[in-house]
């Protein structure tokens, strides 16, 4: 049995090692760090204003600066801003982002380190048809590629240029669309096309990306990516290169014809398109790159934020430098030991099949566990644990109104709080259930939606226990040792899994392995192994400890900790445990983040926008803030705001309204992918934005 696999190892932190190129003075794969890029959202033509917001990036950090050039005027001005940047002692490479536009890419490959070219859009200019091409067509389509490439790749070769083949998800061109469909196969198919070119040209200075602004499909994408590009056999000579290429030994390398041998896989470029601003864009980052990184992908990478780019690069050193120090964590608790499950895809989302216990996984979403365990708010004058108000539950998504006697709900109102061995004394709103220790528990006189926590078999010595439900903490010793016997725990369980392991990612994945695939003692002994079976169907809630981290840092964190997990299928709720990083209100609102972003449950309005560049046409940030300001409460509504017409409808991908920039102070409106009304001015276009969602019944009025 062959398990697909996509990089070193699924147990242990391990990065995948790729070759190096050079960039200008900075190194990008290899043995060199992860690096830091961004991209400026000046006018191109405005030297000055480019150069000056250049160099804020470069003193936050930023190792290399991506400029648009849409046409040969910009490309050209390339020069002047390389200029200037050098005459004020800055010595970071740039990179020319190019879309559509071949010539622009010529001219400012002989100038700058680096170009980026889309495949989806070089030399292709999109209609958004279906057409239907036979082999001959589609090879003629190629051959027409490749001689508008060619001429580039030369370019490159003679003036020592690096080049990112830079996929987006939202454009891909008609003709990979018509063959692949808007897959992650298309995405990499897309690369592919344009990598083939490269190698029989024997040019190999390249960076690869797959973005996409959903989740899945950007984290599927590289995956995809990196098994169909492992090492040929004849140039790898690590044990770690060497078991990935067993895995592809029978399979024909899809470069093809002229794939040049040995030169291992091409740097990964992350990023996560337009992400948005805020908590949201930070979120939806940390849940698509951070996934990656904790499987070792990825040599350098790029924040999409809907914000100055300067504020971008702290998000993306957090993002990386966790692995600096992961890599030279040492000792016991950071080895996981290995399992392989084949009921597990890393490249399609299917949710782990469960039964459902109460509101608990099945088909139920994710359930939000708020933990009050370290609530501190008015010690109980006996001495029996602190009592928590109907104020605290305000952070957690509930309202109480005194005149009214009412609860309001939110919709990122949590389902369950864990009060350890506090109390609660007044009248829960309905929705919400309380999980207790279960000594404290087991004291309770009225037990109405209040349920025991067990510590792994305490469960099985319990005096009494739930009829309805109970909560059993598991850590992977637990769960893969002798003592916890699940096929004895009965209906009412549903498990937590905890770690406390530096690679703790890694280790809740392979405690799920352990239940989809149940080994028999005797299996246990071989080393990896993999099994076909049902698995239990127990629902589980993965639960994570944070301490003494910048909100910012436990944002990050925990998106990436359970962003893997959760895009993976994995996971029937999120429990957030946080001492001295944030407020219970942040917890809260990060829980519903992941969820949301990695769409597993929707709480509210989506937004799809882009981070700007030298193309936008008006004030991105200040209109995504109004936009938002009237349409954040429609949840589950994907609304696109592009700062330009030439990549904003293809970028926007999958939003349900898009909001487009077409010219100086004029707007487009789109639904789904579909021109609805053009030119409107930018006065007037939020509100015609609100009547377009009215018009087409996704409005809802705020409740008062
Ligand atoms: S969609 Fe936004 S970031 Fe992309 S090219 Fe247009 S203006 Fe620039």
């Amino acid at each position: 049995m062959t398990v697909v696999k996509y990089c070193n190892s699924l147990f242990s932190y391990s990065r995948l090692k790729t070759r190096e190129v050079k960039v200008g003075s900075i190194g990008i794969g290899g043995g060199n760090p992860i690096r830091i890029q961004s991209m400026t959202t000046t006018d191109t033509m405005d030297t000055i204003k480019t150069v000056e917001q250049s160099i804020r990036m470069i003193d936050a950090g930023c190792e290399l600066v991506r400029i648009t050039a849409p046409s040969m005027n910009e490309a050209k001005n390339l020069e002047n801003i390389k200029k200037e940047l050098r005459k004020r002692g800055y010595t970071t490479p740039i990179c020319a982002d190019i879309h559509f536009t071949p010539n622009a890419a010529e001219l400012a490959a002989r100038i700058v380190e680096k170009v980026r070219v889309n495949p989806g859009n070089y030399a292709d200019r999109k209609k958004f048809e279906h057409i239907e091409y036979t082999d001959k067509s589609y090879d003629e389509e190629l051959e027409r590629i490749r001689e508008r490439f060619l001429p580039l790749i030369k370019i490159c070769k003679e003036n020592g240029t690096a080049m990112r083949i830079g996929t987006n998800h939202g454009s891909l061109s008609d003709r990979i669309l018509s063959r692949y469909g808007d897959t992650p196969l298309g995405m990499v198919e897309s690369a592919l096309e344009f990598l083939r070119i490269c190698e029989e040209e024997k040019y190999f200075e390249i960076v690869l990306s797959m973005k996409a602004s959903n989740t899945q499909v950007m984290v599927q994408a590289y995956r995809l990516l990196v098994n169909k590009l492992c090492p040929n056999p004849e140039g790898s000579n690590t044990e770690e290169e060497k078991n990935v290429l067993t895995i592809r030994e029978n399979q024909q390398h899809p470069l093809g014809r002229g794939a040049s041998v040995g030169l291992g896989i091409y740097p990964l470029h992350l990023g996560v398109t337009e992400a948005g601003d805020g908590e949201d864009g930070r979120i939806k980052s940390a849940v698509g790159i951070g996934t990656l990184l904790e499987d070792g992908l990825g040599d350098t990478i790029r924040v999409s934020l809907t914000e100055d780019p300067e504020f971008e690069i702290p998000v993306a050193k957090n993002l990386a430098e966790r692995y600096s120090a992961r890599q030279k964590v040492e000792g016991k608790r950071q080895k996981v030991e290995e399992r392989i499950s084949n009921q597990y895809s890393p490249f399609e989302y299917s949710r782990r099949n469960t039964n459902p216990v109460s509101n608990i996984g099945g088909s139920n979403v994710p359930r939000v566990v708020a933990d009050f365990s370290n609530l501190t708010p008015s010690p109980s004058p006996k001495g029996e644990g602190n009592k928590v108000t109907a104020a605290n539950l305000f952070a957690v998504g509930y309202n109480y109104s005194v005149p009214l006697d009412k609860w309001n709900i939110t919709d990122q109102a949590c389902d369950y709080i864990f009060l350890g061995d506090n109390e609660i004394n007044f009248e829960i709103p309905g929705t919400l259930g309380l999980i207790y220790n279960s000594g404290k528990w087991l004291g309770l006189k009225n037990k109405t939606r209040s349920y025991p926590l067990f510590y792994g078999s305490e469960y099985f010595s319990a005096k009494e226990r739930s009829r309805e439900l109970n909560f059993v903490v598991v850590d992977v010793a637990l769960l893969s040792g002798s003592e916890l016997q699940i096929k004895n725990l009965d209906k009412t369980v549903v498990l937590i899994f905890e770690t406390t392991n530096e690679h703790g990612m890694a280790e809740q994945r392979r405690m799920f392995f352990e239940l989809l695939s149940p080994l028999s003692n005797e299996l246990r002994s071989q080393p990896t192994v993999v099994l076909k079976g049902e698995g239990w169907k127990i629902p589980v809630i993965i639960k994570r400890s944070y301490q003494d981290l910048s909100e910012e840092k436990f944002q990050l964190y925990s998106s990436t900790d359970f962003g893997g997990l959760f895009l993976d299928g994995f996971g029937d709720g999120i429990w957030i445990n946080q001492k001295n990083c944030t407020s219970p209100q942040i917890v809260n609102s990060t829980g519903f983040g992941i969820l949301q972003a990695t769409r597993t449950r929707i709480s509210k309005t989506e937004y799809i926008s882009c981070p700007s560049c030298g193309r936008t046409l008006f004030d991105l940030q200040e209109t995504t803030a109004k936009i938002r300001s009237r349409t954040s409460h429609l949840k589950g509504v994907k609304i696109g705001i592009m700062g330009c017409i030439v990549n904003g409808p293809g970028e926007m991908a999958d939003a349900d309204y898009g909001y487009v920039g077409t010219g100086i102070g004029k707007i487009t409106l789109y639904k789904g992918k579909e021109v609805v009304k053009k030119g409107i001015p930018a006065a007037t276009a939020v509100d015609e934005l609100i009547e377009l969602i009215k018009i087409n019944g996704d409005w809802v009025e705020l409740a008062n």
